[in-house]
């Protein structure tokens, strides 16, 4: 059992740091709470132990100091019907008196959400006297906060130093985010494929070059599919190309090779003559595109072929879509590797789907139970397999 899931929490005030940076309309509606939903468990287990919840996190990017859109208070209902109807108290400010005296007022299982942190631009600074300040407020730190464990913020990391070793932990949200992470990246079982897509090789250099020190098979699609088919000598039409980046592509396949890691390109292509869905389409090997069309999707036949390997796969990584999957005509390539993953994870295979899109595409179709893991943290996840160790994660283990 975890460290959290140990922790007696009776009589305790319990600060926790949460991801409800939720998107919200102009009349302040939520229009997202994929968020709020996943903090929910582990809110609840504190209150369960008939503990005292405080809750802190961001909301966008206020610029100027405390401004109506960007307050918290506009999440209180919500977050109390979430918690099923749980009292939900509101603090205006996230620090000193105001602060204080709400954590003073609040008695065991109910719930303090403080104003939103970056009201302070000390936040974002990671200023050591701001992160003491929010610390005094409780007498254990919970991280639950995956989105922002890539940022050395005040509430993220920096106020981990004002709690001893045994006062501070991990949420079920960061639990499960952490242990699937490590799963792939430490434990995998071979054979290893990672699934990299999306629009741009400048994005995904560095998680590609440290997944040749872990992966079997590396498969590529999506746009950056036709740097690797240029800078091999393809014709790639009007398809997406960083000129830029022809020469790293190269080295990454020789380094591929060096390291007898698999590497699989796209055989084939879902062409069009426009970037639109009223666009002529049409199939054709991705290393000869004619001149005027353009690789949205990868074809029938290089479905198949990155299907085959997945089948055979016994951990998954998954990050960026095999096409533009926005658009029915181009998003077969994406769906059937979302199928192929799903197959693979019922006969036992470890499945990861990471990083914006990727996750995006993955709900439209309906495959998020389908999945071992689906994480919420895109620029996060994405830091933790460049190999790169979030501030967030190592304050809470020190
Ligand atoms: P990323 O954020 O790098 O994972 O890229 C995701 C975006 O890449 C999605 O919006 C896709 O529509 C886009 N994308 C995927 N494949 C292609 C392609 N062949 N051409 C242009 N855009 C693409």
């Amino acid at each position: 059992m975890s460290k959290f899931s140990q922790y007696d929490f009776a009589g305790q005030k319990a600060l926790i740091r949460v991801d409800f940076n939720v998107p919200l309309n102009d009349k302040y509606e939520i229009t997202d709470d994929t968020r709020m939903r996943a903090a929910i468990p582990t809110i609840q287990k504190i209150l369960k132990d008939g503990g005292k919840v405080i809750l802190m996190s961001h909301l966008g990017r206020p610029k100027d100091g405390p401004t109506e859109k960007y307050s918290l208070k506009h999440i209180v209902p919500h977050l109390t019907e979430l918690l099923g109807g749980a009292k939900v108290h509101f603090a205006s400010d996230c620090i000193d008196a105001t602060a204080q005296d709400a954590v003073n007022a609040l008695q065991n299982g109910e719930v303090l959400l403080l104003e939103n942190l970056r009201f302070y631009k000390e936040e974002e600074k990671g200023n050591e006297e701001f992160a003491g300040k929010l610390a005094a407020l409780g007498d254990v730190y919970i991280n639950d906060a995956f989105g922002t464990a890539h940022r050395a913020h005040a509430s993220t990391a920096i106020i981990a130093k004002f709690f001893d070793a045994d006062k501070k932990m991990f949420g079920l949200v960061m639990e499960g985010e952490v242990s699937s992470a490590e799963k792939v990246l430490h434990g995998a079982e071979n054979p290893f494929t990672a699934i990299i897509g999306g629009a741009k090789v400048s994005d995904k250099i560095l998680i590609i070059e440290n997944l040749l020190e872990r992966a079997t098979d590396i498969i590529i699609g999506g746009g950056m599919a036709y740097t690797f088919m240029k800078a091999q000598g393809g014709k790639i039409g009007n398809s997406l190309c960083e000129e830029d980046r022809l020469e790293m592509a190269n080295e990454l396949l020789a380094k591929a090779t060096a390291k007898g890691v698999n590497i699989h390109l796209p055989s084939d292509s879902i062409i069009a003559d426009a970037f639109n869905e009223a666009a002529n389409v049409s199939v054709s090997p991705s290393n000869a595109i004619p001149d005027g069309w353009m690789g949205l999707d990868i074809g029938p036949a290089a479905s198949n072929q990155f299907s085959n390997v997945i089948r055979h796969s016994k951990t998954i990584l998954w990050n960026g879509p095999m096409g533009v999957f926005e658009m029915a005509k181009f998003q077969a390539g994406t769906k059937a590797i979302a199928d192929a993953v799903a197959d693979a994870t019922q006969h036992g295979a470890f499945s990861l789907v990471g990083g914006g899109d990727s996750v995006a595409a993955v709900n439209q179709f309906g495959y998020t139970d389908k999945v071992s893991y689906v994480s919420t943290g895109g620029g996060a996840m994405l830091e933790y397999f460049e190999g790169k160790e979030l501030p967030g994660i190592a304050a809470v283990k020190a």
